[in-house]
């Protein structure tokens, strides 16, 4: 089911895919930095937005294939 990972400053979309993956995976992709407004980022609910798309029934667990 399709995860998105969101800058809450700008709503850049870090990443949108099936594949439900750590944020904490994502940021260190972007070297801590959104690309859009430069903000630091890190893996807290403040920084980060994780959406599943789903509604969230049971998709919170990363490695729920
Ligand atoms: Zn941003």
């Amino acid at each position: 089911m399709p995860q998105q990972i969101i800058c809450s400053d700008c709503g850049y979309v870090l990443y949108e895919g099936e594949i439900i993956k750590s944020p904490y995976e994502i940021i260190r992709k972007f070297n801590s930095r959104c690309p859009r407004c430069n903000r630091k980022l890190s893996f807290s609910p403040e920084n980060v937005e994780v959406v599943l798309w789903d509604g969230g029934s049971n998709a919170s667990k990363s490695n729920n294939k």
